[in-house]
């Protein structure tokens, strides 16, 4: 199961196994914070005086606020762009790229997904086999004379296009390393577009390295996809303090857009409490929508199609629409 193909593989249990291509750079060699764990709860991501405060204009009861339906674009751009990021591996952060942008484009956005991590899972997930691509956003990050209009590819989707990635990146992160402004690469090779899109959505591998540097120096938000399981808040600190160093030394304007639980299973009591442990550390930085475990994303990632097409009627599809919307309302 080293084809692209790979998801059909039914692997068990090991969660970090995406339906992605053959790489080399697996190991996570950028991953200084992997055992870094957090036995408890990470800082508070809120203000003291707003943490535990009981506002009595928060929402009745258990009623959480509405969530607006999203108004119509007459026009397009800026684009806000968002970077996926959580050092762990196997957590949703591709899954939610993908479903994301799609759900983002069912609402007349005009969207580009990012594919920032080597193994080129976006790509894959569209159903494109990256391997075969003769410009990625290695060559836009590396020869000054690529410019990002020759890398972009249109999908099947309506208004979602891709920005794709190879194994090459791998040798991009290395070569970035002695360049002048290496933390800016990416938001420099992106500014030619932003005028096109309402939103750019930025895939990142699972490391803190200088890949994802440049996806959060290039980004306004951050959203934190989070498996609801056990381990989840193991290493959140650290990516925490990574968001706080970038937005103090390169990207003033980075905030947390918000952290998304995935594969929750509501009916376990386990996925319940986790959920509840995220609320606690986050408060409201978590989403309303929770993303349950479910085959269909596998099978829509084997399938090459956003879930919102594979299973537009899916609870899947409508977890991903409704988080459309928060983001759209945050
Ligand atoms: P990451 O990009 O964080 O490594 P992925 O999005 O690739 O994570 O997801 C890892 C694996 O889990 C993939 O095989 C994917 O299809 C699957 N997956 C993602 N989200 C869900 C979900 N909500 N329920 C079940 N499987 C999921
Ligand atoms: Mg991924």
């Amino acid at each position: 199961m080293d084809s692209e193909q790979t998801g059909s593989g039914e692997v068990t249990t090991p969660p970090a196994a995406a339906p992605v291509p053959p790489i080399a750079g697996d190991e996570y060699v950028e991953d200084p914070f992997a055992d870094a764990t957090l036995p408890g709860m990470p800082a508070p991501a809120m203000p003291d005086e707003q943490q535990d405060a009981e506002r009595s204009d928060a929402p009745a009861a258990d009623g959480p606020p509405a969530i607006p339906e999203p108004a119509e674009l007459t026009e397009h751009g800026p684009a806000r762009v968002i970077a996926m990021v959580n050092q762990k591996g196997g957590v949703g952060k591709t899954t939610s790229t993908v479903s994301l942008g799609a759900a983002l484009a069912g609402y007349g956005r005009r969207v580009l997904l990012v594919d920032f991590d080597p193994q080129g899972a976006v790509a894959v997930s569209l159903g494109v086999n990256p391997n075969e691509l003769d410009v990625t956003i290695y060559n836009l990050l590396t020869d000054p004379e690529c410019h990002v209009g020759d890398v972009i590819l249109s999908t099947d989707i309506v208004g979602l296009d891709l920005l794709p990635s190879n194994i090459d990146l791998s040798a991009a992160e290395v070569q970035l390393v002695s360049e002048v402004g290496r933390e800016h690469s990416l938001a420099r090779a992106l500014r030619p577009v932003i005028p096109e899109y309402d939103i750019i959505l930025i895939d990142c591998q699972p490391s803190l390295g200088l890949l994802t540097v440049n996806a959060l120096t290039a980004s306004e938000g951050v959203i934190i996809p989070m498996e609801t399981e056990y381990f989840a808040l193991r290493g959140v600190a650290l990516l925490k303090d990574t968001i706080d160093k970038v937005a103090s030394r390169l990207n003033p304007d980075l905030r947390i857009i918000g952290v998304l639980p995935t594969m929750f299973d509501p009916r376990t009591l386990h996925s319940r409490e986790v959920l509840q442990t995220v609320q606690q550390a986050f408060g409201d930085a978590v989403f309303q929508t929770t993303i349950s475990r479910t085959v269909k994303f596998p099978d829509a990632a084997v399938a090459g199609e956003p879930i919102t097409a594979f299973a537009p009627g899916s609870a899947g599809a409508d977890s991903y629409r409704q988080l459309a919307r928060e983001v759209l309302a945050r």
